[in-house]
């Protein structure tokens, strides 16, 4: 029987009852949201979900954040956004008992091993190695860029198991024990002070084949069902009026009577047009939502997030502008106000969201390519082994 909304709130209800926010651990109700398939209600029962329309979802997040319930989201959000999603499209039943609850309770923590020094939007080119031996896999090579490398638990690996052919069929897909002592992480410093990213460095680190997901050779397949699934969660959009742009509003409405009528006016101007742009984003955040109903996501999903990122840029910068030259004053390399708000924070932090996931210029490829139907890009290696094509 198909759960439709008011099925899915007597479930929060039922929950919120059980199990109050403010007197259970993080784990335990999470771990009961699983249960009552309020995980992601579009996966199958007994997988988190309820067998209902995606949209759905947005029904139980607000419910759940006006409650005060606790969102791994932001904790596990690799695995939450696309990990969970590539799990459930090509895990074996017992790789996705095994893992999809401790995913969503956050007692697994998870990174994605795709990018690598000479590999970032030429994803197919990566040159990680796997090689069978026996019942397992020995995997050699170097990873970038990877989220949360430091602290996670498993790794989604993209490595390349033949050589000998091209450069998309010679990948295979695996979930990678990232506490073995192959695996050495190595946290890089970024811009904004942070340093949430990695470079991972694996040597003679094992996978046993049944471990992979998806067959050998099919990699590319399995990785573009996790970066589809990570575009439309870059592209998701807040409520109306909610998010960066509730912040940009704010910041105007402090400071609107310390500029010239002129420049007050021009300001206005520029918010009202990034309200509407947000608006809009919303829309076609929907939009997408709606498309990828019954789970599988499409290059729709690069539509929301070029806009999506690209606007996040334009918010920050606005809102970071009005400070004046307070802007530029953060107290040192590593202490800028890290608190969720901050303009300068979010400034610095914005550019990261139009390369993560696929930079800007890819995206506007793929619309080009996958929804507009214009020529390929030219590819003087196309179908030539990848031992053959020749590499920085
Ligand atoms: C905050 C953040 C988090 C990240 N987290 C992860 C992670 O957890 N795991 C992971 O595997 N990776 C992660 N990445 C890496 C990310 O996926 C890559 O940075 C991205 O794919 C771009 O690759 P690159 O950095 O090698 O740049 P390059 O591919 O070298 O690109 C350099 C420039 O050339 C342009 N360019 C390249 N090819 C083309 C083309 N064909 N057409 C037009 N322009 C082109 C690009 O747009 C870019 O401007 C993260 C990145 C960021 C910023």
């Amino acid at each position: 029987m198909t759960v439709d909304a008011n099925g899915v709130e007597a479930r929060v209800d039922a929950l919120l009852v059980s199990h109050p926010p403010d007197r259970v651990e993080m784990a335990v109700f999470l771990g009961a949201q699983f249960d009552t398939g309020l995980a992601w209600v579009h996966f199958r029962e007994g997988r988190g979900g309820l067998d209902a329309p995606i949209a759905l979802q947005q029904v139980v997040d607000e419910r759940l954040r006006a409650a005060g319930a606790p969102n791994g989201r932001m904790i596990n959000t690799t695995a939450y956004g696309q990990g969970a999603a590539t799990l459930l499209a090509y895990g074996s039943d017992a790789q996705q008992r095994r893992y999809l609850r401790r995913i969503f309770t956050c007692e697994d923590i998870w990174c994605q091993l795709f990018s690598e020094p000479g590999s970032g939007s030429d994803l197919a080119g990566l040159s990680t190695i796997a090689r069978r031996d026996g019942d397992e896999w020995v995997v050699n090579g170097q990873k970038v860029w990877t989220t949360r490398g430091n602290i996670a638990h498993y790794g989604l690996l993209l490595a390349r198991t033949d050589p000998a052919v091209a450069k998309h069929a010679g990948l295979t897909y695996f979930v990678l024990d990232m506490h073995q002592p192959g695996v050495n992480a190595r946290p890089l410093r970024q811009m904004d002070g942070g340093a949430s990213f990695n470079e991972v460095f694996i040597t003679d680190a094992r996978v046993p084949d049944t471990e992979r997901l998806g067959g050998v050779g099919e990699g590319w397949t399995v990785s573009n069902t996790t970066l589809m699934n990570e575009r439309y969660n870059f592209g998701n959009a807040p409520a109306r009026g909610s998010g960066a742009i509730e912040g940009a509003v704010r910041a105007f409405r402090r400071r609107e009577q310390s500029f010239a009528d002129s420049g007050r006016r021009a300001r206005r101007a520029a918010l009202m047009k990034l309200w509407v742009d947000a608006e809009v984003q919303r829309l076609t955040s929907m939009r997408a939502t709606v498309a990828r109903e019954g789970g599988r996501a499409g290059a729709e999903g690069s539509i929301g997030k070029l806009a999506g990122s690209e606007l996040g840029q334009r918010i920050a910068a606005f809102t970071v502008g009005l400070s004046g030259a307070d802007g530029m004053l953060v107290d040192g390399y590593d202490a800028v106000d890290r608190t969720a708000g901050s303009p300068q924070r979010s400034f610095l932090s914005s550019p990261s969201s139009t390369i993560a996931g696929g930079t800007s210029a890819i995206m506007r490829n793929i619309i080009g390519e996958r929804v507009l139907g214009l020529p390929r890009e030219p590819d003087p290696f196309r179908g030539v082994p990848w031992s053959d094509v020749p590499r920085n």
